[in-house]
């Protein structure tokens, strides 16, 4: 990636924090709970995945016990996040295999690799995608990953900072490539937000966006 494309990725983050606010972590959360609360956040709203979550941590407070739980049982615990049969077998089986590789329910060891081999370690766990992976390292590890969800993924590609045929997987590792990491998390929370606000999947709302001057799509006229 060239230096245009950087400049323009820094000009986004920065029309994007002018409007939407900065992101700032100020605690990061543990790898486990933040690995289980994005499995749970998968295809759903924030407030189902949300209320899943805390039932979940009051019916069984230690992640022990959600490994031993019956999965039928917590299944039902978590009927909230929707999927929940397959959101409670990816759950059962990440942690299960995190106690068979590391001998305990802890993922600190990810702290001491290389940022692509943590990747790689949480996403060879069953129903680990690499999206889920980019969560766990920028929000708990403070590592310089770009989750890709489906409106980061529309959004930049309209945007032209990768091309409009990548897949998901590939526009992560080039996104981070022309991203400063100081921007990473704020622009992961700022363009899921414009993805929903504005440029949404059917009927983008172009003619009122603040990054229409730098947006390829726009200037191709394919949104009239
Ligand atoms: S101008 Fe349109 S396509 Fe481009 S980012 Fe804004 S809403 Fe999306």
């Amino acid at each position: 990636m060239d230096d245009a494309a950087r400049k323009k990725a820094t000009h986004i983050c920065r029309l994007l924090q002018q409007n939407y606010g900065d992101t700032v972590v100020e605690q990061a959360s543990p790898p486990i709970d933040e690995l289980v609360m994005t499995i749970l956040s998968q295809n759903t709203t924030d407030v189902n995945s949300q209320r899943a979550y805390d039932n979940l941590r009051t019916t069984y407070p230690t992640w022990e016990e959600v490994m031993s739980a019956p999965e039928d049982e917590m299944a039902r615990v978590i009927r909230s996040s929707g999927y929940y049969k397959l959101k409670a077998k990816r759950i059962k089986a990440a942690l299960s295999e995190i106690q068979r590789r590391v001998g305990d329910l802890d993922l600190s060891l990810l702290s001491d690799m290389a940022t692509d081999d943590a990747a790689q370690w949480l996403t060879s766990l069953h129903g680990v995608g690499p999206k889920t992976a980019a969560i766990v390292l920028l929000f708990s590890f403070g590592r310089p990953t770009l989750p890709v969800d489906t409106h980061v993924w529309r959004v930049t590609r309209r945007l032209g900072l990768v091309p409009l045929k990548v897949s998901r997987e590939n526009a992560q590792p080039m996104l981070e490539s022309i991203i400063p990491a100081h921007c990473l998390c704020s622009l992961n929370h700022n363009l899921v937000l414009h993805g929903r606000r504005v440029c949404r999947a059917r009927n983008p709302l172009c003619s009122e966006c603040f990054l229409s001057t730098l947006c390829d799509w726009y200037a191709s006229g394919t949104w009239k």
